[in-house]
């Protein structure tokens, strides 16, 4: 990846800077950012590789074909890694039209502006190029007490956030199929680890912990997903755009399977370990049950041995390890939380579908 020119869509979000921190300062790749800087984005998780000279960034809406036309032709990129997306399923309960604006419209206009784009450019640049859609598992549906998904499962999206990412999805393969774009897709489990914004599971249980605040977990607990360090997704990402085969699709998970009473289970034993409360009291305690989100998918888990066999990627940390390091970082970087909890965004529950 040493000085490939990396257009990252999204890359002031969650995943995106991980994976524009890693292809910056582990593999010397340039890029250039694009990202709208919606309550979800902030340039602060940037901060380590913002003064390269190999980091560029534009603020701009994917879905503005022509912003998007002229900074591609601009940068000139040899591949194109789009993670732009409305991404949090409760928010999509509560309001679903800049989920289909953005995750499917927005791709749409990313992808005509990518395919003129590729089309001007000399045939061995042609053929390097790569569009590459980054997704996740949730388009698969639910899965039941046992079985994994594959990268041959149907589709089956449940939530508003589900299908918007289906849609989108289907956008870049039949740009594929349609036009010959060099595209490559990519479906992941969840993912945590640093700068994860805190309307999400971990951040959300390990900040609610640290305050002495109720911790809320949906319905029984015993929904099951599959983890992954973000680390460890940025990785395997910046492997499929570097050796992926065009067309094809790699699906990322952590083999880390738990039910989120697990999870928080988890965040309370280690915020107890590393910053016990001041009155002695166990985080287990703080533990509350509230109404189950309105379609919760019961089970999601990954078959990621295409990946491992293809291209020999795994994860390197397991579910604990990335845990406490994950729990360490929010412990020691409490002005990247505490400056979004100073904004409009105050922990509070989202996508109850009261209308
Ligand atoms: P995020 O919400 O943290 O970040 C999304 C970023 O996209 C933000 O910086 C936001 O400002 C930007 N953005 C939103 N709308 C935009 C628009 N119209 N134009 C330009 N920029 C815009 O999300 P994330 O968790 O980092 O997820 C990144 C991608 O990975 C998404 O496509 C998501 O569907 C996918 N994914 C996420 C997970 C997960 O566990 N978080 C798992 C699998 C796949």
């Amino acid at each position: 990846m040493q000085h490939k020119r990396i257009l990252v869509t999204g890359g002031a979000g969650f995943i995106g800077s991980a994976v524009t921190r890693h292809l910056i300062g582990n593999l010397g790749a340039n890029v250039l950012v694009i990202d709208k800087l919606t309550y979800a984005g902030n340039l602060a998780s940037l901060a380590t590789v913002a003064r390269s000279p190999s980091f560029g960034f534009i603020q701009a809406d994917i879905c503005d074909e022509k912003a998007m036309a002229e900074a591609i032709t601009e940068f000139c990129p040899d591949a194109i890694m789009h993670l732009a997306a409305e991404s949090h399923v409760d928010r999509s309960i509560d309001g679903p039209s800049a989920f289909i604006e953005t995750n499917i419209v927005g791709t749409f206009r990313l992808l005509e502006a990518a395919t003129t784009y590729w089309r001007g450019l000399d045939q061995a640049r042609q053929k390097a190029f790569r569009f590459h859609h980054i997704s996740t598992d949730e388009v698969f549906g639910a899965l039941g007490e046992n079985g994994k998904f594959t990268h041959e499962s149907a589709y089956d999206p449940r939530s508003p956030y589900s299908a918007s990412k289906a849609g989108s999805d289907h956008l870049v393969r039949a740009w594929h199929h349609t036009h010959g774009l060099p595209v490559l897709i990519t479906n992941c489990s969840n993912n945590y680890g640093p700068y994860h914004f805190p309307e999400k599971l971990v951040p959300l249980m390990i900040l609610k912990g640290l305050a002495g605040e109720a911790l809320p977990i949906y319905g029984d607990g015993s929904n099951v997903r599959d983890w992954l360090h973000v680390e460890d997704h940025a990785r395997a990402l910046a492997l499929v755009v570097e050796r992926g085969l065009p067309g094809e699709t790699y699906l990322i998970g952590g083999n880390a399977e738990e039910t989120n009473l697990r999870v928080v289970e988890t965040i309370c034993d280690l915020l107890d370990r590393h910053a016990p409360h001041p009155a002695g009291h166990s985080r287990r305690d703080q533990i509350s049950f509230v109404s189950d989100r309105p379609g919760h998918d019961f089970r999601y888990a990954i078959d990621a041995s295409k990946i491992r066999d293809d291209l020999g990627w795994e994860p390197s940390e397991s579910f604990a390890t990335g845990m406490e390091a994950t729990v360490l970082w929010y412990l020691n970087n409490r002005d990247w939380w505490q400056s979004i909890q100073s904004g409009n965004y105050r922990g509070e529950r989202l996508g109850l579908n009261l209308g």
